[in-house]
């Protein structure tokens, strides 16, 4: 990507975006490669990504509904696949807007929830406790950092997809950041360091498109009511309400989705307008200052950070734990749990790559790696012909 295809007005100053020129140390691989005719480093790991095995998986797995097709629950719901879809087109339009390196952000926000294992949180959770019973632990992000740099075997000369620096960094500081001194092993990732812009932003991303996203479907589902969004949610009354006067004769329905689209670009153009307002602030020119600022800059005003606050909770008390959900979630765990105990008594049933990897990675992380890339219903399927009832 070249800047000026993105300079706008409201571009931050170019020396702040994240530089895809060969000569960027962001576009190292750990395998050296030749350039690409036409494709930049950031697009090609953008398309690594998108015809990566773990990344069609996604399709099979819950954002927040099971993909099983006994739970007779509507094919509208979002997949983690979908939702990967919804940060990558939310994450292109903050960086474009802002002049960042929007293939950077692109490729980031493809591979953000690749590591994710079957159902969800509740799949997360299980699989991290199974593993605590062996001195270990699950966690997404590393996960996708071993699914991008060993799982995935696509390419003769190398394990993995290959995939720049600036990629493998922003898996590794998705939301979160690491010590040092607990995780050696990810010292070429610059732990002291915050991630570049176009990292930081799809924290925000993700979540702009999975709250209003999980209000669509959680409506839908009739597990959340209407009146009680907007009783709990400010920020959506205050757009319902305008897009109910707009639209006196719309389908009610419609006039949802107005307002959701509403709340969604609102969150958005107000991430857009704080990042600017604070790099100005900072009076960064150069990657290398928002790398040292005090803190991470891709944050929203303090308003519509407090209104996200709001829908979050009021998501998670409503529709991620509420009562109607707590079956599903029970059952999750007991899939993931069982047939972690089974496979770790009988690890022959695992295909061979997988069983290759014993002596290396231990029983324990081994059965977990084979779980974690499972789909909802696959993961199913095994643990009954594994005898789960
Ligand atoms: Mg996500």
């Amino acid at each position: 990507m070249t800047v000026s295809e993105n300079e706008s007005p409201a571009s931050l100053p170019p020396g702040v975006a994240a530089s895809g020129r060969a000569d960027s140390e962001l576009v190292r691989r750990a395998h050296r490669e030749p350039p690409h005719a036409y494709r930049t480093p950031f697009a090609r790991d953008a398309a690594r990504v998108l015809h990566a095995r773990a990344f069609r998986r996604l399709a099979g797995k819950t954002q927040v509904f099971t993909r099983l097709p006994a739970e007779g629950l509507s094919d509208h719901f979002r997949s983690r696949l979908t939702h990967t879809l919804e940060v990558a087109q939310i994450s292109r339009t903050v960086a474009t807007a802002l002049g960042l390196n929007a293939e950077l952000a692109e490729a980031l926000a493809l591979v953000h929830d690749i590591g994710h294992p079957p159902f969800g949180h509740a799949g997360e959770k299980a699989l991290d406790r199974a593993l605590r019973g062996h001195g270990l632990s699950f966690d997404h992000n590393l996960h996708a950092l071993r699914i991008v740099t060993w799982f995935e075997e696509r390419y003769p000369a190398f394990r993995g997809l290959n995939l720049t620096l600036a990629v493998r960094e922003g898996i590794v500081k998705h939301s979160r950041d690491y010590s040092a001194e607990e995780h050696p092993e990810l010292k070429e990732y610059l732990l002291d360091e915050l991630p570049p812009l176009e990292a930081q932003l799809i924290d925000l991303a993700d979540e702009i498109a999975y709250l209003t996203a999980d209000l669509d479907d959680g409506l839908d589902s009739g597990i959340i009511a209407l009146e009680q969004v907007r009783e709990a949610v400010p920020l959506f009354r205050g757009f319902h309400d305008a897009a109910l006067a707009s639209y006196q004769s719309a389908a009610p329905k419609v006039v949802v989705y107005e307002a959701l689209r509403r709340v969604l670009n609102a969150l958005v153009t107000d991430l857009i307008e704080e990042v600017r307002a604070r790099v100005t602030a900072l009076g960064a020119t150069r990657l290398d200052e928002i790398r040292h600022a005090p803190e991470r800059l891709a944050t929203l005003s303090p308003r519509l950070e407090a209104a996200r606050v709001v829908m979050k909770s009021f998501l998670y008390a409503s529709l991620y734990n509420s009562p109607g959900q707590e079956h599903v979630h029970a059952q999750a765990e007991k899939v993931v749990v069982e047939l972690f105990a089974f496979l770790m008594t009988e690890p022959g049933l695992m295909p061979e790559d997988h069983q290759a990897q014993i002596p290396t990675e231990g029983l324990a992380r081994t059965v977990a790696d084979y779980i974690a890339g499972m789909t909802d219903s696959y993961i199913v399927q095994l643990w009954e012909r594994c005898g789960g009832e």
